[in-house]
């Protein structure tokens, strides 16, 4: 059947809805999208899989699981009165109070009854006759919209490797982005955990406390640096929020969009300055520890010193020399991968019921019934725990078949590597925008901040196009090859472009290595945005009803 006459008998059906936007996802960008499309009269609905809101906080269950952001610079800055009535309990925040937090924000703000849970959109395709994107969910239904909005996410595509095996493994398995919300006991039980990224590292120590036995299957060595995470008492929540104007006004001056002052060059100091830089960075905690120096990214030496300064501090923390010089054998610049936050995670390896297992000299060959073989021998398991990260920037929204204009999937425009206007558009697919897309600075940045920058500039983007009559926007082609070189660019003049990683795409099978982030820091990045739609949406084709064709 044509897909006309497939809409027309969902028409008939009740099944068909007409929209002025459609947005995916209802995480801490799709709640907010939703909100400003209200505020500008305009009919929304939001899709999303999960049962509830939060997007990455309501499915990382895990236990441990909790942002690396410090809690006043990691929620909205939109509403004065939200930011009254909140408060953080921890100078970092759980993700049980991260749910409850974005549960708040859905209530306060009437957002619920706009948005449908478990239902994923499957496919999108733009009818160009009509300007509509034509849009088929998981229950059957067919919606029309104007404007489609990805608010789907950076990192919520799962990445689970194929093992052989792993379909016969007969004890309990969960991939920690998927932990079931019930919990999984796993007191005294033999549990493999395999990955040792930033959900590794904060699962391991907490059903290290409990388990009977956990092996931790290590194949790259990480840079971790502590937390010092700590409650915070009513002067500190006084101080943070009294500050918060001011500290939000400075995080827009940062690269990363975070309320740390702004570091000087290594090269610029002597040794005695250096050390102590790194000395106060490392007891202040958390991943600001990665912009000590403002050349730590570019300067290979820089990066050595501080680098070796975070080996020495593992190793001193572990009792077994042996296992020290495994978990420090770190072989790429720090901050080259994203850096991880941790608690108490070497401190785990002086457990007499932790051992580490290193990968990397002997590899997992399979996934039996029981357990876990590799090249040396078989881990008797009754829980395995899958902390492998996921298919980040690309994966959620080529999880979906999404189709532009002529029927251009977008899988096939991007087979080659993602390219994107500003990293909030893509040339051929009109009036669809991504809430930190590839080629913006997205999880190089504080995600609250970059979340709120894009969703204002769609807003003021959708209330322009409303107040002159433009009914369809599209990125040109060379605006979008411009950017993307630029974007190219800037990742060549840095060391995270040469180190494997999730970010450069590394760790998905098949996938184009290359970082689709943007490097040039907030600030620059906004400035650049702005620009664009002070000159009228430079870059961008603005289309009427009454234009010819
Ligand atoms: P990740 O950083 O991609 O780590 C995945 C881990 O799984 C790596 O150690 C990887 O080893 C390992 N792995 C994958 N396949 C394997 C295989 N076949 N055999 C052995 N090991 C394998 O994923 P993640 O830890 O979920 O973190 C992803 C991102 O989510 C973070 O970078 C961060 O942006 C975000 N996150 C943030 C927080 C927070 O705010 N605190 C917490 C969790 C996650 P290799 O390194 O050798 O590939």
């Amino acid at each position: 059947m044509s897909d006309r006459r497939l809409e027309a008998a969902a028409v008939g059906a009740g099944r068909l809805s007409d929209f002025d936007a459609v947005v995916i996802g209802a995480g801490a960008a799709g709640l907010y999208m939703l909100h400003r499309l209200r505020g500008l009269g305009f009919s929304a609905r939001v899709f999303e899989q999960g049962g509830g809101v939060g997007g990455t906080w309501y499915w990382n269950r895990y236990p441990g699981a909790r942002c690396d952001v410090e809690s006043w610079d990691y929620c909205y800055s939109f509403s004065e009165e939200l930011e009254q009535e909140w408060d953080w309990s921890e100078r970092y925040p759980t993700q049980a109070e991260l749910e409850r937090y974005f549960n708040y924000v859905a209530d306060r703000f009437g957002l619920r009854g706009d948005i449908r849970f478990g239902t994923r959109v499957e496919r999108a395709r733009f009818d160009e006759g009509r300007n509509r994107w034509v849009i088929d969910t998981s229950d059957g239904a067919t919606i029309l919209a104007r404007f489609l909005v990805s608010a789907a996410g950076c990192l919520s595509e799962v990445h689970k490797p194929s093992i052989p095996g792993a379909e016969t493994f007969a004890g309990i398995q969960h991939h920690t982005a998927r932990w079931p919300a019930e919990g999984v006991d796993v007191a005294g039980r033999r549990v493999g955990v395999i990955g040792t990224g930033s959900s590794g590292v904060q699962v391991i120590p907490q059903v290290a406390k409990t388990a009977e036995r956990v092996f931790v299957f290590q194949r790259t060595a990480q840079y971790a640096v502590p937390a010092r995470n700590r409650p915070l008492d009513d002067e500190a929540r006084r101080e943070r929020r009294d500050s918060f104007r001011a500290r939000q006004e400075f995080k827009r001056t940062t690269p990363a969009g975070l309320s740390r002052p702004l570091a000087p060059a290594s090269s610029d100091l002597d040794a005695a300055a250096r050390a102590q830089i790194l000395e106060s960075a490392w007891q202040h905690g958390g991943p600001g520890f990665a912009l000590t120096f403002d050349d730590i990214l570019t300067e290979p030496a820089s990066n050595e010193r501080a680098a070796r300064f975070v080996r020495d501090k593992i190793k001193a923390k572990i009792d077994d020399p042996g296992v020290a010089e495994k978990l420090a054998e770190i072989q790429f610049p720090i901050g080259a991968r994203r850096l991880i936050v941790d608690i108490d995670y070497f401190e785990t390896y002086n457990r007499p019921n932790v051992t580490l297992v290193d990968v990397k000299a002997a590899p997992i060959t399979e996934i039996t019934p029981r357990g876990v073989r590799t090249s040396e021998g078989h881990y008797d398991l009754d829980v395995l725990v899958y902390a492998t990260g996921f298919d980040g920037m690309t994966g959620a929204l080529l999880s979906m078949d999404i189709r532009g204009v002529g029927g251009l999937a977008l899988r096939d425009k991007w087979a080659d590597g993602a390219a994107t206007y500003l990293g909030l558009a893509a040339s051929g697919f009109p009036n669809l925008f991504m809430i930190t897309g590839p080629g913006s600075p997205a999880v190089l940045s504080n995600m609250m901040l970059s979340i709120e920058q894009h969703v204002d500039w769609i807003a003021d983007c959708l209330a322009h196009m409303a107040e002159s009559g433009f009914e369809r926007i599209d990125a040109d082609a060379q605006a979008e090859a411009r950017w993307t070189r630029h974007v190219d660019e800037l990742a060549a003049q840095s060391l995270v472009g040469k180190t494997d990683s999730w970010w450069t795409g590394a760790n998905i099978p098949g996938k184009r290595r290359g970082i689709t982030m943007y490097l040039g820091g907030t600030h620059n990045y906004r400035a650049a945005c702005d620009e664009v739609a002070a000159n009228g949406y430079e870059g961008f084709t603005l289309t009427r009803p009454t234009d010819p064709p």
